[in-house]
């Protein structure tokens, strides 16, 4: 163990020799923290005190290597909005290896933003303060939010300048996930027809992620299942938020269920299943509404990658995966709506629920209503405030006939109303990353080298349950003078 407490073990660089490009961080001119996140370094067993200093802005800069790590670059291949690339691979990041945290809990360790790698094709392998700070940020609110997430450690500026449409401050983000292993990681030797590669990967990640699947009759058909049903769960969560996450590419889908590589993402205002803020979406194929779907056909592309696996016969094979993916639908509609039982104070199940529910939303659609706004506002409702609801719609009879359904559904419930709106308001957040407050957190941090109002932003966030005094203006959608919102990708 190193003097700040990393304790490597680096099982990919160990087990899967082939997968990776042993390779080491572009040296920068002066690493300086920006963001250090001492919960979640505490939490990795890391000593962040001494990390607060020019030597952890040296190490999460990739300047200097921390004791036991071996960095490497990982390959992978994905559909990019429907089109294969057949080699992405980390073009801008390194693993640096893998951590084990006081429990034995796994979890590696990466930089983006590192320089150049083998598989950087036209890249400069940099990042720029504005992204790798929106990724700090969105992954700490999602995490906040109790939905798997990739997470931020520290944020390190460089002292260079690097280059998009305008000069811009260079950043690096070192952060830390369950893993890195993408569907995009499988296709990449699904598609060179390397089948004892695929075989390696599944066992590797069967051992890491899903060790139950191990002793059942077909591992890798149960291994698609458990896969599936983590994003099934998953996208139920980024659902019921409202989150977009704007670039759901095969290489940006997490085999271990985590939300990974925050780029275009943004928090939905008004409920609009047509929501897009990503500039570079244009179709829409990754809009708030589609985003079940593109799971789906995502994990198609997963499954296409196992088809030697499950079985010799391939047309056995593709004959139960194609109904494992058809499962998917149903599972992801099944944990839909228990949240949003949750998000409706209903503690016990009827049949009915989901149409009222979906009518909640068909009432919100295509209103100035806030969509987090409308739900934090119901467990005021329970407790017999009606306008805190009503008040915020323009014609509000429209939504009276839906409020008048809902409470006589709640009288069917055994609880009383303060315990129900008590729950509500634990699954029913106030605070969200809203785009109005993202963005001016984010100017003011690249282009006024000011972090106080993302610092704020990020204290914020880090409780979005609990409504303080004060705390107001970050319960509000934005002002129309916002306009529309566009986000861009991180590169
Ligand atoms: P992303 O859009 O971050 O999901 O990245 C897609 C692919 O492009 C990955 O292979 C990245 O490593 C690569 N990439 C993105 N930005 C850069 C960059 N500035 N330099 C080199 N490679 C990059
Ligand atoms: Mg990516």
């Amino acid at each position: 163990m190193s003097t700040y407490g990393f304790h490597f073990d680096n099982s990919y660089a160990r087990e899967l020799e082939g997968f990776f490009a042993p390779w080491q961080a572009a040296m920068v001119p002066s690493p300086h923290m920006l963001l250090l996140n001492h919960a979640l370094a505490t939490q990795l067993g890391l000593d962040a005190a001494a990390l607060e200093s020019d030597q952890g802005a040296a190490i999460f800069s990739g300047n200097e290597i921390p004791q036991g790590a071996q960095p490497l670059a990982q390959a992978y291949a994905g559909h990019q909005f429907g089109n294969l690339s057949p080699q992405l691979g980390d073009g801008r990041a390194l693993l640096l290896g893998e951590l084990l945290d006081p429990n034995g809990r796994r979890w590696d360790l990466q930089l983006k933003g590192s320089g150049r790698t083998p598989f950087s094709r036209g890249g400069d392998g940099k990042a720029a303060i504005g992204p790798v700070l929106r990724e700090y940020l969105m992954g700490e609110a999602m995490a906040a939010l109790g939905i798997p997430s990739t997470r931020a450690l520290a944020a390190v500026s460089t002292g260079e300048i690097i280059h998009r449409d305008t000069p811009l401050p260079g950043a690096i983000l070192a952060r830390v996930a369950a893993s890195h292993i993408r569907v995009g990681t499988f296709q990449f030797f699904a598609i060179r027809n390397d089948q004892e590669k695929v075989r390696q990967l599944a066992d590797y990640t069967i051992a890491r992620h899903y060790p139950a699947v191990q002793s059942v009759t077909n591992p890798y058909l149960a291994l698609f299942n458990a896969v599936a049903d983590r994003q099934a769960a998953l996208l139920a969560r980024w659902m019921l938020v409202g989150f977009i996450h704007g670039v759901m590419n095969t290489d940006n889908m997490s085999i271990a269920g985590e939300t990974i590589d925050y780029g275009p993402c943004a928090f939905m205002d008004r409920y609009d299943p047509a929501a897009v803020f990503s500039s570079i979406d244009s179709q829409g194929r990754y809009a708030y509404g589609n985003q079940p779907l593109i799971a789906q056909w995502n994990l198609t592309r997963f499954a296409e990658t196992l088809v030697e696996l499950v079985d010799p016969d391939s047309e056995v094979a593709i004959h139960q995966l194609t109904a494992a993916i058809n499962h998917f639908p149903k599972v992801y509609a099944d944990y839909w709506l228990q949240g949003m039982r949750a998000k409706l104070g209903l503690h016990t199940e009827e049949e009915q629920d989901q149409e009222l529910a979906q009518d909640f939303l068909t009432t919100l659609e295509g209103r100035s209503v806030d969509y987090t706004r409308a739900f934090r506002s119901l467990s005021a409702v329970v407790l017999g405030n009606p306008a805190a609801l009503r008040s915020q719609f323009d014609d509000a009879e429209t939504v009276d006939a839906w409020l008048q359904r809902w409470q006589d559904r709640l009288a069917r419930e055994p609880m009383q109303a303060e315990e129900i709106a008590r729950d509500m308001d634990q699954v029913n957040p106030i605070y969200i990353p809203r785009n109005h407050k993202v963005e001016e957190a984010l100017n003011a941090a690249t282009q006024n080298r000011d972090l106080g109002l993302f610092r704020q932003l990020l204290e914020v966030l880090a409780e979005p349950f609990t409504e303080r005094p004060g705390l107001e203006s970050y319960a509000q959608p934005a002002p129309e003078s916002f306009g529309v919102y566009k986000t861009f990708c991180g590169t």
